[in-house]
């Protein structure tokens, strides 16, 4: 333990730091306000004795200014030791910033157990800031798992429904159109009741994968919005930067390769249904997603494996 002793007269300052010495701490002494602070800021101290009476400044001044340079969550136990003894002077010490008030000259017994206790509150708040500092963890975490899909990773459709509503708003505010597709495995019943349910996961994680590695800003969105059904928002995008994307992950499921003997390709594949809009006050954002949701089922109807844009329905 470290302890700045603050005191101007030499005589003064001998007891205390032969008390703190025999208590095991290490000292530093300052003989002013100025090298007080100068030396605080240096060697930041765990501790610190200060004198109320000093000749440059009063030791009120300098733990106010000591509780200043603290950064936020810092915090420096300081100790007054003053002859003054009236009540004033002790509600001006613990104002200013102090943590208790002891009068010279000062025990040795008294100052052992005074800096004892300090340092049993030090250890508790930095085991509280240990246990705060798990908590975020473990909230961020939670946070993380209640929004995204135990499946594939992505996000789930809870998540899915706040961002929507929340990147509606947004490009409301700045007048952006944003553009959604909604994508659904083609014949992926016939999938499961060839390859089996584990195949089928598997399958879409890799769907899944495949569309996240695809839609590239770090504003987009990607969830799984119902069992083979993956909903993509891209906000700020109109339709045609919009179907690039979508041309981009239709032919990624191609490449994956995905062996289905009952699609009429051969492979897995994806159907995508695209619209985008310009969010107004009377046009909620369910509006788009019906819009891609039809334009999807046109794909469908249009034999699979193909992107459709609501525009065009
Ligand atoms: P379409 O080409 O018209 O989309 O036909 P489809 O067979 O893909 O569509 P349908 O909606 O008839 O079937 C969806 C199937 O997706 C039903 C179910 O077997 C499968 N499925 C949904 N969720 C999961 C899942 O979490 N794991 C697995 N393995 N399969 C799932
Ligand atoms: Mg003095
Ligand atoms: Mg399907
Ligand atoms: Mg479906």
């Amino acid at each position: 333990m470290k302890i700045l002793v603050v005191e101007d007269s030499r005589s003064n300052l001998h007891l205390p730091i032969q008390h703190v010495e025999k208590f095991g701490a290490t000292t530093l002494s300052a003989r002013s306000g100025e090298e007080a602070l100068e030396k605080y800021a240096r060697t930041r101290p765990d501790l610190v004795l200060l004198d109320v009476v000093l000749p440059d400044m009063d030791g009120f001044l300098v733990a106010q200014r000591i509780r200043a340079m603290e950064g936020p969550g810092e915090w420096t136990p300081i100790i007054f030791l003053s002859a003054e003894s009236d009540e004033s002077s002790i509600e001006n010490g613990i104002t200013a910033g102090g943590d208790d008030y002891l009068l010279k000259p000062v025990s040795e017994i008294v100052l052992g157990a005074k800096i004892r206790a300090m340092q049993h509150i030090v250890l508790m708040r930095s085991s509280l800031i240990a246990l705060t500092r798990k908590l975020d963890a473990a909230n961020q975490e939670l946070v993380r798992i209640s929004s995204s899909d135990a499946l594939t990773g992505v996000a789930n459709r809870r998540f899915f429904d706040e961002a929507i509503s929340i990147e509606w708003r947004r490009a409301r505010r700045h007048s952006n159109s944003i553009a959604m597709m909604m994508c659904d495995i083609d014949y992926f019943k016939l999938y499961n009741d060839t390859y089996g349910n584990q195949a089928g996961d598997e399958c879409l994680r890799k769907v899944a994968k495949a569309i996240r590695q695809h839609t590239e800003r770090p504003s987009d969105i990607v969830a799984r919005y119902g069992g083979e059904e993956f909903a993509v928002v891209l906000p700020e995008t109109t339709i045609s930067g919009a179907l690039m994307v979508a041309e981009k992950i239709r032919n990624a499921i191609r490449e994956l390769n995905i062996q289905h003997a009952s699609s009429p390709g051969g492979t897995v594949t994806l159907s995508i249904g695209l619209a985008s809009a310009a969010p107004g006050f009377d046009n909620p954002p369910d509006d788009l997603i019906q819009a891609a949701s039809k334009a999807l089922l046109h794909a469908k109807h249009g034999g699979r494996d193909r992107i459709c844009r609501a525009d065009e329905t």
